[in-house]
């Protein structure tokens, strides 16, 4: 049976900080990726999974062998069903500026090649975040300005951002020695793969704080429900995404805030119609206003009053565009036309005289 203890050169009784370090030295000098020992490099894995855990570890002391779950008695822990483990293959004595992740993901590539870590993105940038607002036509004509509440993550008040309790140190992170990444390896029936992943100590930022923040546990964040003005120019349509930069979450330790999107709703009006920035309305007129012509009042969605002529003899149906008087463009010059088609009504109930008078039009061949 393998001798765990032996394979990390460690004395039975090493402590975690010792087999820790133990590990990572070892990681380090068989990598395959240096041109280590493939067989050895897993074998050094397998002993950290198994004494890295406080459990296991007790477990192999008393019974010399580790069980997993779905595992049967008497199969290597590198069979399937053995779980994969973090280990540290960064390079070592690096030292990398604070905040600019980017950078260490050029240098990693730079280092390790083909195969070695994706460049990332801004893990610490704060998520966006997007609403649906329902406007009125009117609003959407006009523009309007609405005062939401949302509850989102904003920068906490007490670190500033940092996620450092104010006073405490800055240190760098011992999982990935301030790398922000390790390898995840991976074990299959087929072998190990191994992928780079963000360190889940630091989050990939390759330090932590000595001392979290009180407040946000260092996270450089808080929920909290803020309001917030957003201001919805003329001429929005329903689909329409309003983007408003950083007014997002906050992003994690100082990170780059999220945008906020806002979706627009236009809510049907009962009057009119729109399509694209045009306007359509039906407007019932009477017979005799469609037979002798007139002038109407166009109801509007904006105060000013609008006057269409109906010629003598409109048809029913017949439609009238009125330029300029739809919506405006959202580009901000000209607007769309409102169109109005004359319906003409056929009276229902009829007064005597009203009904005299419409015999006699009958006699006239009206
Ligand atoms: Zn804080
Ligand atoms: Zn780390």
């Amino acid at each position: 049976m393998k001798d765990y203890y032996q394979i990390l050169g460690v004395p039975k009784n090493a402590s975690q900080e010792e087999i820790k370090k133990a590990y990572y030295k070892l990681a380090h000098k068989y990598h395959p990726d240096k041109g280590g020992d493939e067989k050895k490099f897993k074998e050094i894995n397998e002993a950290y999974q198994v004494l890295s855990d406080k459990e296991k570890r007790a477990q192999y002391d008393r019974f010399g062998r580790v069980f997993e779950g779905g595992q049967r008695p008497g199969e290597g822990a590198s069979q399937p069903g053995f779980d994969f483990q973090w280990s540290w293959s960064g390079p070592e004595g690096t030292d990398f500026g604070f905040g600019d992740i980017g950078d260490i993901g050029e240098m990693m590539e730079e280092i390790f090649g083909f195969g070695g870590p994706r460049r990332r993105r801004d893990i610490k940038r704060g998520k966006d975040i997007e609403i649906t607002l329902e406007v009125s036509l009117e609003e959407a004509i006009k523009g309007t300005e609405r005062v939401i509440g949302l509850e989102k993550m904003v920068v906490c008040p007490r670190c500033q951002g940092t996620g450092a309790e104010p006073g405490s140190k800055i240190k760098e992170c011992f999982s990935c020695r301030g790398t922000g990444q390790v390898q995840q390896i991976k074990r299959t029936i087929f072998g190990s793969f191994t992928r780079w992943t963000v360190c889940p100590e630091c989050k990939g930022e390759g330090y932590i704080p000595e001392k979290p923040c009180n407040v946000c546990k260092g996270e450089g964040r808080i929920k909290e429900e803020v309001e917030m003005r957003i201001r919805i120019p003329r001429g929005v349509d329903t689909g329409q995404i309003i983007k408003l930069r950083g007014k997002g979450e906050a992003g994690r330790k100082g990170g780059k805030a999220g945008d906020l999107y806002v979706k627009i709703l236009v809510k049907r009006h009962p009057l009119f119609e729109r399509r694209g920035d045009d306007l359509y309305i039906s407007f019932p007129i009477s017979f005799s206003q469609a037979a002798l012509g007139d002038q109407i009042e166009i109801p509007t969605l904006e105060g000013k009053r609008i006057f269409l002529k109906v010629p003598a003899g409109t048809d029913s149906g017949k439609v009238f565009r009125i330029s300029g008087k739809g919506v405006p463009h959202f580009s901000g010059y000209g607007r769309g036309n409102l169109y109005v088609e004359l319906i003409v009504k056929t009276p229902k109930h009829l007064t005597r005289k009203q009904r005299e008078l419409l015999e006699q039009l009958r006699k006239e061949g009206i």
